[in-house]
């Protein structure tokens, strides 16, 4: 985590850091990791956690936030009425609606807790998994940002678990004892996300380091090997002996090709 947040400059002097507590083993490592880098650091920043409840978990999460608090976390935690009153109106609700109704939520509660940068628990998983989405169900070729602003640029939102795997974070909230509350999303089945933890389980028995690949690539990209044309240099070379230019084969959506 630690490399994430001084490669991407996730943090700086002063923030006051704000972490998505979701009840689930990678928020709780975030947490966790963001207070031991907190009193570590060279740098002065605070971290802060909140929860919004939007009527998904499946136990009540109180008992979590008082283990929280045992552990010297400053916790906050809110139930976000409209998102209840849309669970109960539109029960088959997809994640759009839920995630904008908790994004309004988030930087409510953020505001009031004085924060400014605001830390979500996105894996390493995360990451490899919204990669194949996007390749093979939206058509391109993007996974998460490492770090982005809110609309008016009030928060920076980051990611520090970037490079952590869930095999981690499942571990070290196993070690530290955390009663962990499921959302109810994670039991869905027949989705996309879980046809693809299918698929990185089946291909890591053979490929462990499968994940730690993928994110190289991504920060690794050799855009003349893509086809998108505002990464293609199609004039190099097209100088002729004579000084001319040489002829090229007209684009789909130039005149001449539609007067051919
Ligand atoms: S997975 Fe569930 S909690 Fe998460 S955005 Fe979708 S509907 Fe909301």
């Amino acid at each position: 985590m630690g490399e994430a947040v001084t490669r991407y400059k996730m943090i700086r002097e002063g923030d006051r850091v704000a972490v998505g507590f979701s009840g689930g083993k990678d928020s709780f490592t975030m947490l966790e990791s963001l207070i031991l880098l907190r009193d570590r650091a060279p740098i002065n920043f605070t971290v802060c956690a909140f929860t919004i409840e939007q009527g998904k978990f499946l136990a009540p999460i109180e008992p979590f936030g008082e283990f929280l608090r045992a552990r010297g976390v400053d916790w906050t935690y809110r139930v976000d009425d409209p998102s209840i009153r849309l669970l109960a109106e539109q029960p088959g609700h997809g994640c759009d609606l839920c995630s904008r109704f908790r994004r309004r939520a988030v930087y409510e509660i953020c505001r009031e807790l004085g924060a400014n940068v605001i830390a979500l628990g996105h894996t390493a998983d995360d990451f490899c998994e919204s990669l194949l989405r996007n390749v093979m169900f939206t058509g391109r070729v993007a996974a998460l940002p490492p770090i982005t602003w809110s609309r008016k640029r009030e928060f920076k939102l980051i990611r520090p678990l970037m490079f952590v795997t869930e095999d981690l974070t499942t571990a070290y909230a196993k070690e530290a004892g955390a009663p962990v509350v499921p959302c109810g999303c994670s039991q869905k089945t027949g989705t996309v996300r879980r046809s693809l933890r299918d698929i990185f389980a089946e291909l890591e028995k053979d490929f462990p380091h499968l994940k730690q690949t993928m994110l190289t690539a991504m920060s690794n990209v050799t855009t003349s090997r893509l086809l998108d044309l505002r990464f293609l240099d199609l004039e190099a070379g097209r100088e002729a002996s004579d000084g001319g230019t040489e002829a090229a084969f007209p684009l789909l959506d130039e005149p001449a090709f539609n007067e051919l």
